[in-house]
């Protein structure tokens, strides 16, 4: 399984879509740079997600607050006392670990040993801990279970504490003055402080919504999940204000919208699953998310949360503003309630990137070798064609620049006359470009190009003048 999460990874790395952050000083744990076939990869999944958000709901806007906020705002969200997880450090590594999984990874290995029932005995036992947060309890079960450090070997834990998961750091040019602030860990609370300017300045009657793209940060422990669990992510969230009373309908909306939303992305149907949380967060009334199975397991790739009016709330008793809705068919003041849905970019990009990657075996006349390719969508894909004269001479060249010139305002090409046109065509493959087009002498002489499909690798005659209305069909979806 893993096997396959490393291919991807080198595959992402060798190919220019992702590589770890600061390389030549050995990386950045849990962070990682997008180069240039992913950053593009991401602007198209980005640009997809907030042209459904607010092109195609007219009482959905979007938004971009900073990342840096008043430092009341995470007290009064509840991050400042309780965005935590609970760690424990081995006292002969030093290493440091969340005691959940450190447990959860013992119940696996007792259920491959066979002791299946153990192993659920163990992880109700974790769950009950943990919804008390009886902490001494985590250390006895620790000790109990004589869990050892996957570095040390050894049973030597301190005791279990809480570990605050956002980064702090100072506001201002004197040390000892500056205040606090954080790195936001999710974009929803710019949001909720702004949702009275969007309202009014918008002219937003509830139920709305407010969509964001941006920066999250958090001072993740467990980080060895390539991007599936970074320090430094992007998330898209979209906050929906509604009546209150009004949440069980929503809540059913939201999950069934954004459930189909990643099906219409081409996703396997029997990888994806709604799992209800077992532990809600500390603003959640409800919350189901929507996972995928990723070669190390189901794990989640969005969240669809009830917040309630917990959010405005919050702020209004910590601000001092009214933070009250007017509603005229009502008539009537309220706080609206919120449904929450909120995706990570990084991890969509990363199942998108499971989805697509392929390793075929062909056979040519005896000998078999493997095709490596990216399946991915038209509309996603980073690079939407390939522009190749045949030869580097008789013209071609001239005439490939010529339908290269006459396609780039409206598509994202490349154009390549080295090499041979095999090779040229694996090159695409590996980038997941979908189409490649490539021009020869009998287009000099009736305007006709080789047009070849990445997925089937057909090969067809077209003729040039419907390259651009063929192509636009395609990148859409
Ligand atoms: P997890 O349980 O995996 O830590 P979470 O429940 O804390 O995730 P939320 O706070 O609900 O996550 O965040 C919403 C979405 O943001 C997640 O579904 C995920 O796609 C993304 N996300 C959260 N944390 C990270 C991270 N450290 N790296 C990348 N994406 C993240």
């Amino acid at each position: 399984h893993s096997s396959s999460l490393l291919a991807i990874v080198s595959h992402a790395k060798e190919y220019g879509f992702i590589y770890p952050s600061s390389e030549i000083y050995e990386g950045l744990q849990a962070v990682y740079d997008y180069g240039p076939y992913g950053a593009a990869l991401k602007r198209n999944v980005q640009n997809l997600w907030w042209q459904s958000m607010t092109q195609l709901h007219s009482n959905i806007v979007g938004m971009d607050a900073a990342i840096l906020m008043h430092p009341r705002t995470w007290k009064a969200s509840g991050h400042v006392d309780s965005f935590e997880d609970l760690m424990v450090d081995n006292k002969d590594s030093k290493k440091r670990y969340r005691i959940d999984v450190l447990i959860e990874n013992h119940a696996a290995e007792l259920s491959a040993q066979g002791e299946k029932t153990r192993a659920q005995e163990l992880l109700e036992k974790l769950q009950a801990l943990l919804q008390a947060e009886e902490l001494a309890g985590l250390h006895t079960l620790l000790l109990q279970e004589k869990i050892v450090c996957p570095i040390s070997r050894t049973a030597n834990w301190t005791e279990v504490h809480r570990f605050n998961l956002m980064f702090a750091t100072k506001v201002g040019a004197q040390e000892e003055n500056a205040d606090t602030i954080y790195l936001r860990p999710e974009t929803a609370q710019g949001i909720f402080v702004n949702f009275l300017n969007v309202q009014k300045t918008a002219r937003m009657k509830v139920p709305f919504g407010i969509a964001q793209i941006g920066k999250a940060f958090r001072n993740e422990i467990v980080a060895r999940q390539f991007i599936f669990r970074m320090r430094e992510f992007e998330q898209m969230e979209m906050q929906f204000f509604i009546q209150p009373g009004s949440e069980e309908k929503w809540f059913n909306y939201w999950q069934q919208a954004r459930w189909q939303w990643h099906i219409a992305l081409g996703l396997t149907e029997e990888k994806l699953r709604i799992k209800p949380h077992a532990q809600l967060a500390h603003y959640a009334k409800a919350a189901v998310d929507i996972e995928y199975q990723f070669p190390f397991g189901y794990k989640e790739i969005e969240g669809i949360h009830a917040r309630s009016d917990f959010d405005l709330k919050n702020h209004e008793v910590a601000s001092r503003k009214k933070l009250q809705y007017f509603d005229p068919e009502l008539n009537q003041n309220y706080l609206p309630h919120v449904i929450e849905t909120s995706l990570g970019s990084d991890r969509l990009i990363l199942m998108l990137l499971c989805e697509a990657f392929t390793e075929e075996t062909i056979t040519e006349e005896e000998s078999a070798k493997t095709r490596t390719y990216l399946k991915l969508h038209p509309a996603l894909a980073p690079i939407k064609a390939a522009i190749f004269p045949l030869v580097k001479k008789d013209n071609l060249p001239q005439k490939a620049q010529e339908i290269f010139k006459s396609l780039k305002y409206d598509f994202p090409l490349i154009y390549e006359e080295n090499q041979s046109i095999g090779k040229r065509y694996a090159r695409q493959d590996l980038i997941g470009t979908p189409y490649c087009i490539t021009i020869d002498h009998q287009t000099l002489e009736d305007d006709t190009v080789t047009l070849r499909e990445r997925d089937s690798m057909q090969q067809e005659r077209v003729h040039v003048n419907i390259l651009r209305d063929f192509l636009l069909e395609k990148v859409s979806f």
